[in-house]
C-alpha cells in the first residue's frame, strides 16, 4: 500500500487560493513561453476562479493519478505530460481523454501541466535529474533561449512599502540560488494632482511632498505582466510611479538537456549502478564498454535521443536519457559515446518531488493556504520480466 506524502506549512494570516493563483505560480516555475511550439502546457481542465486547498503532483494524467487525486479530495492535479495534446472534437466518455476529462470535472478536479517548458526551465526536470545523479557545473545541452532580465523600480509611500514588497517579491527572480532579492531606500517624492484626478494623498491643484520609498527588484521578462498586476493591486496611488529598466546583466542561457561533470571519473558500469539506485530502477540499458571512464555526462529526461549529437559535440563521455531505439544505440556506438537508457518514466519522475517542493516554497512566499501532495500510485508502464 502506498502512502501519499503531504507537504504542508503553516503561517499566520494564510490566505485561501484560487486556481488562477496556482496557475500564476506554475507559470513562474516554468514560463509557458519556453514550451515547444507543438506542446500544450498550462491549464487543461478547470475553472480558474475555483478555490484550491489541495494539490497533487504526478508525472502523467493517467487514470491512477486522477483517481488518487480524487481519493484525497484534491482540487488540482499538476502533471508533467499534458492531458490534451491534439484538439478534441468531442468530450465523450466513449473516448479515453473524454472519460478522464468527464471524471475530473465531475469531481471538481482541475488538471494543469508543465511539460517542455519544465524540461527547459531552471530547476526543472533536467536540473532535478542532474542533481539526483550528482552532476556539477551543469549547463544546457542545447541552448533554446536567453533569459532577459528587467529591473522594476517603484515609488511608494512609506505606509505601504511592506505591503507592496510582499506583493512583488514572489515575482522577483535572478539567475543563481537566492530568492526574494530587493533593495529600498527612502526619500521625498512630489506630485500635483490635476483636474479629474482622485488622489490617495493631497488635493487637486496643490503640490504635494510625500515621504516615499524607492523599491527595486530584478525580474525575468516572463514575470513582468503578473508583477505589474500585483503592483497595481498593492499600490495605493491612482497612477503608481515606476520605472522598467532593461538590463544587460547575464540572464543565463536556457535550453533543453543538461551537461555537467562528475566530481571524479568513474567506470561506466559503476555509474550505471548509481543511476539504478538513485532513480529506483531494477534494470537499465547500457551502450558502451563497461569499464569506460566517465567524467562528463550529458542527460535529458524522457525521450532525449534527438540530443545525442549535441552530447557528442560537447565532448560528453556518456548520455543518460530514455526511449533509445536500436539505430540510435548503433549511432552512439559509432560516435564513441556511452548511453544509459534508464527509461522515460524513471528519468522524469524526479519531477514529482522536485515540483512539489517548488510549489510549497512559492505558496509559502505568497502565504497561500494550500497543501501539496505527491502521487505515489503511478507505475512505469514497462515491466521487466
Ligand atoms: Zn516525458
Amino acid at each position: 500500500m502506498h502512502t501519499t506524502r503531504v507537504h504542508s506549512f503553516s503561517f499566520n494570516c494564510m490566505q485561501p487560493a484560487k486556481l488562477s493563483d496556482i496557475i500564476g505560480i506554475i507559470n513562474k516555475i516554468a514560463p509557458p513561453a519556453l514550451a515547444e511550439e507543438w506542446d500544450n502546457v498550462g491549464l487543461q481542465v478547470g475553472d480558474p476562479t475555483a478555490e484550491v486547498g489541495r494539490i497533487m503532483v504526478a508525472l502523467d494524467p493517467c487514470p491512477a493519478a486522477i483517481e488518487e487525486a480524487i481519493h484525497h479530495s484534491c482540487h488540482l492535479l499538476v502533471t508533467h505530460h499534458p492531458l490534451i495534446f491534439k484538439p478534441l472534437k468531442r468530450i465523450s466518455t466513449a473516448d479515453e481523454a473524454g472519460k478522464l476529462i468527464h471524471r475530473s470535472i465531475s469531481n471538481r478536479l482541475a488538471i494543469a501541466s508543465l511539460h517542455t517548458n519544465y524540461d527547459i526551465a531552471d530547476n526543472g526536470v533536467n536540473d532535478l535529474l542532474a542533481a539526483r545523479l550528482g552532476l556539477q557545473g551543469c549547463r544546457p545541452l542545447k541552448v533554446t533561449a536567453r533569459g532577459e532580465l528587467l529591473k522594476l523600480v517603484v515609488f511608494v509611500p512609506l505606509s505601504h512599502q511592506d505591503a507592496l514588497m510582499d506583493a512583488l517579491l514572489p515575482y522577483s527572480g535572478m539567475p543563481g540560488t537566492y530568492a526574494d532579492c530587493s533593495f529600498r531606500v527612502s526619500g521625498l517624492g512630489t506630485f500635483t494632482p490635476l483636474a479629474g484626478a482622485h488622489p490617495f494623498l493631497g488635493d487637486v491643484g496643490k503640490r504635494e511632498t510625500v515621504e516615499e520609498c524607492r523599491l527595486e527588484i530584478m525580474l525575468r521578462r516572463s514575470e513582468l505582466q503578473p508583477a505589474l498586476k500585483a503592483l497595481r493591486g498593492a499600490h495605493p496611488y491612482e497612477e503608481p510611479a515606476f520605472d522598467l529598466i532593461p538590463l544587460q546583466n547575464e540572464g543565463g542561457v536556457l535550453g533543453i538537456g543538461r551537461i555537467g561533470e562528475l566530481s571524479s571519473p568513474v567506470a561506466l558500469e559503476d555509474f550505471a549502478g548509481l543511476v539504478k539506485e538513485r532513480l529506483g530502477v531494477s534494470s537499465l540499458r547500457l551502450v558502451g564498454e563497461r569499464g569506460k571512464r566517465v567524467s562528463r555526462v550529458a542527460l535529458c529526461g524522457g525521450s532525449g535521443a534527438s540530443l545525442l549529437r549535441d552530447a557528442v559535440r560537447q565532448g560528453a563521455d556518456l548520455f543518460v536519457t530514455g526511449d533509445i531505439k536500436y539505430h540510435e544505440a548503433r549511432e552512439a556506438e559509432s560516435q564513441g559515446i556511452a548511453v544509459i537508457d534508464a527509461g522515460h518514466f524513471a528519468t522524469e519522475k524526479v519531477m514529482i518531488e522536485g515540483l512539489a517542493a517548488q510549489l510549497v516554497g512559492e505558496l509559502a512566499r505568497r502565504r497561500l493556504e494550500v497543501a501539496v501532495m505527491t502521487c505515489t500510485g503511478e507505475n512505469d508502464p514497462f515491466l521487466v520480466i
